[in-house]
């Protein structure tokens, strides 16, 4: 194969997104690049049996790069779609019935979030109590940065870990 084919080849192929159509289930799009691996553990996608279709660092006109998650079989609730506007804030929500976009959620973003992340803080009391976490979402513009309710320390949405993905890591 020439170099010639073989480069456009990669381009094309850069340039076409996996979509593996769902039937019925949820979309999740315009996810910032880099944002849906917090969200596979949001949503505990590795623990249930659903399909689910990842895509990472696909081109996108409005973002320069996105993530996008597809899972048949599952309908976003609206707490879960509101703790997704957390971290990944624009993200698309589109609920697929029979093929085709059958609603599209408009999530708000909570004003907390309860017992879902660990406090980066090692002196946080809520890492040596048990203490449930409480995080307050304060919003800085295109991102959202997190107030651990405790020891008042304000960390961004890159910075936390959930505490699903620290219990899989350890
Ligand atoms: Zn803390």
């Amino acid at each position: 194969m020439s170099k010639q084919l073989m480069d456009q080849l990669v381009k094309e192929s850069q340039r076409t997104v996996p979509v593996g159509a769902i039937c019925n289930g949820t979309v999740i799009d315009h996810i910032p690049a880099g944002s849906a691996i917090r969200l596979i553990y949001l949503l505990q996608l590795a623990d249930h049996d659903h399909a689910v279709t990842v895509g990472m660092n696909l081109p996108s006109k409005r973002l320069g790069t996105k993530d996008l998650i597809k899972i048949e079989g599952w309908i976003v609730n609206p707490e879960m779609a509101n703790q997704i506007a957390v971290f990944a804030p624009g993200a698309t929500l589109n609920i697929v019935k029979e093929y085709r976009v059958a609603e599209k959620i408009v999530p708000k973003v909570p004003h907390e979030l309860r017992g879902i992340i660990k406090c980066p803080n090692a002196h946080c009391i809520t890492n040596h109590e048990l203490a449930n976490t409480v995080f307050l979402v304060e919003n800085m513009g295109r991102k959202n940065r997190l107030r651990c309710h405790h020891c008042e320390k304000a960390f961004s949405c890159d910075q936390i870990l959930l505490v699903r993905q620290e219990e899989s890591a350890s």
